[in-house]
């Protein structure tokens, strides 16, 4: 099959200077970026085109408009660069438009890629990076690189809809319950706990907000909510006007350990929690299995909203959604939203339509062999899909959020990476709901180092730790986090290529010892401080996993902090202590160990940085 053509124009490309004699000139070039590559030739009337260069798409690190602060020496004034293997491309479109349209389409064809974490806003001129100074041509860039958003034009609020009117007078506040990474183009990026402004909430399902530096977006309504807000009918776990009895009756009725509803409560301007839980009835005595719980208010704080004296929180929405994921202090976790039929008008559906569609596979087409092992979501079985060699997760029922989970799948689908396990499909179809992953041959890296004790080269062990890094790497540079990065949930494939597998799942887990950082099967000694303290996980967290994840490589798959209790274990990384310098460990990358866990965020170094310093310790 061909490539298909994305675009074509002349354009005018500067000489790249890869020696330092060439000297610096600019042609008008016949620029061709089709899905493989990005093609340029000499085109002078009269005259066959001849091919002068091209860059194969995947070698794409970065695409970038430039800024300038200096006369450019060419007619055409709107540059932009393109990174790739060691080389700067620099290209000056005739206009701002044109420019935009080649940089939007290059990055849409790399987003992808393995990208760099920063990049260089400015250029390369006379020996020094204009930007910052820097005299070193491959030196580290010194702004972040989004390979989605173009830097200079981030703030594009959505066209106007006449239709989708603000529907309160005056612009509001909403606080983002949860993260949400970007799916479609108009969709803001926003994180648990940021303020926003609603500018538009006229759609029940995808609200316009914007954020503190002017970018504006939808995000879908369900993943935001207002301090004073009074509606909460987009959620599913609201009924606005029901009573205590008749909730109880409908729990009752439905039966499932953790349906709930929330309420407005009979004491004027305030709501309920209404929770079934077994252990609650008893028949001889004709108790319900029904508990209320008033949601209660601090006056004069920040975050007044509470059930458990312990735990505030901004917004109701919020402490639902943290009561969803943790007991702390009521009967049960709130875990099947349960409510009277109403409008399907009412109910969000944030899934689109095409998703099942896309991510639907046809259970015909899946065969199942043996079994592989047992996980926090069910078995694990080999199985052929389309003549691969496949791993099926069987998701036993109530071991998962499946609704937020499928929401999510459009996300996972598109991360594709070489050192990340690969989702190919789901099968919601059918009961089980099951994933179907790429095959890898050699099991849990855990288990791989476990049986090699003894027998594995300061090469492996170091290539270990580049691979799980390359694919953390990715990950970051794609907004995403993996929140449970640790030996036993990466995957060693045929040709003892490291993978990183089970990214961003930690969500969709509903198992209060593994959600709660309280409970038996939370990753404590793979968790940062802030993790457990308040649940705040962000790309720096997964680089102190990933540290804990070096030290389980170097230690040949030793539990880290061995024998010490949990809270031990907690304790003593309080007071500063840390995870000792495996027998293995050459002093170099037990620098880079202690690097990953800093106590504060912004002083562990990113996973660029990490995969810079461990690519030059394979060098030695
Ligand atoms: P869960 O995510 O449900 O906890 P795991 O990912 O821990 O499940 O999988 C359990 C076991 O199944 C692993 O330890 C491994 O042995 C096997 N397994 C999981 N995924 C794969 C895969 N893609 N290829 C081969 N074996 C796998």
């Amino acid at each position: 099959m061909y490539p298909r053509v994305i675009l074509n124009g002349k354009l005018i490309k500067k000489s790249q200077q890869k020696k330092i004699t060439s000297p610096e000139n600019y042609r008008e070039r016949l620029f061709v970026l089709d899905t493989k590559e990005l093609k340029y030739s000499d085109c002078r009337p009269g005259r066959k085109d001849v091919l002068k260069g091209s860059v194969e798409l995947w070698k794409i690190k970065c695409v970038e408009t430039v800024d300038t602060d200096f006369p450019i020496p060419c007619n055409n004034k709107y540059p932009f660069q393109i990174f790739y293997e060691n080389y700067y491309l620099y290209i000056f479109a005739p206009d701002n438009n044109t420019r935009l349209q080649w940089v939007k389409a290059l990055k849409e064809e790399t987003q992808y890629n393995q990208c760099v974490p920063t990049y260089h806003p400015n250029m390369w001129r006379e020996g020094k990076w204009r930007c910052c100074k820097q005299t070193a041509k491959l030196a580290v860039g010194c702004a972040k690189y989004d390979p989605v958003t173009l830097a200079c034009s981030k703030p594009v609020p959505p066209v106007p809809n006449p239709k989708r009117k603000q529907t309160r007078t005056d612009a509001r506040e909403v606080i983002a319950i949860q993260d949400f990474t970007p799916v479609e183009e108009g969709d803001l990026q926003i994180q648990k706990e940021q303020k926003y402004i609603l500018l538009d909430d006229s759609d029940v399902d995808r609200w316009l907000v914007q954020d503190s530096e002017g970018n504006a977006g939808l995000v879908p309504s369900t993943y935001v909510a207002g301090k004073f807000e009074t509606n909460f009918d987009r959620f599913e776990w609201y009924d606005d006007d029901i009573g205590s009895e008749e909730a109880t009756q409908l729990l009752s009725k439905e039966a499932k350990e953790g349906a709930f509803m929330v309420r407005r409560s009979s004491k004027a301007g305030q709501y309920s929690v209404s929770v079934y839980a077994s252990a609650l009835g008893s028949i001889a005595e004709n108790k319900p299995n029904v508990r209320h719980y008033l949601i209660r208010q601090k006056s004069k704080s920040e975050a007044p909203f509470y059930v458990a004296e312990k735990k505030s929180f901004f917004t109701i929405p919020e402490l639902v959604h943290y009561h969803q994921h943790n007991c702390a202090g009521m009967v049960t976790r709130l875990k099947q939203p349960v409510s009277r039929p109403r409008s399907s008008s009412r109910r969000p559906s944030i899934a689109p339509i095409d998703l099942e569609v896309q991510w639907q596979m046809d259970p015909l087409e899946l065969t199942l062999e043996g079994k592989l092992g047992d996980g926090q979501f069910g078995l694990v079985m080999g199985g052929t899909w389309r003549d691969k060699k496949v791993a099926v997760k069987m998701i036993k029922e109530g071991a998962m959020s499946e609704a937020e989970f499928k929401e999510e799948a459009k996300v996972m689908m598109k991360l594709s990476h070489c050192k990340l396990v690969q989702l190919y499909g789901v099968c919601t179809q059918r009961s089980p709901m099951c994933m179907v992953f790429e095959f890898m041959e050699q099991g849990a890296l855990l288990d791989y180092l476990r049986a090699r004790r003894g027998n594995l080269s300061q090469d492996t062990l170091l290539e270990m730790c580049l691979d799980v890094c390359e694919g953390m790497n990715y990950l970051d540079c794609s907004n995403y986090l993996h929140r449970d990065l640790a030996a036993r949930n990466c995957l060693v494939s045929h040709d003892n290529v490291v993978k990183v597998a089970d990214f961003g799942m930690a969500r969709f887990v509903l198992d209060n010892d593994y959600t709660s950082s309280q409970g038996a099967k939370f990753p404590i000694r793979w968790s940062a401080p802030e993790v457990i303290r308040y649940s705040k996980y962000t790309s720096k967290s997964d680089v102190w996993s990933f540290g804990v994840l070096m030290w389980e490589v170097y230690s040949e798959g030793l539990l880290p902090y061995e024998k010490q209790k949990n809270m031990h274990v907690v304790n003593s990384v309080n007071k500063g202590q840390r995870l000792s310098q495996p027998t293995l460990a050459p002093d170099d990358v037990h620098v880079l160990m202690n690097w990953c866990w800093k106590e504060k965020p912004e002083d562990r170094p990113t996973f660029g940085q990490l995969l810079h310093q461990l690519g030059c310790l394979t060098n030695v």
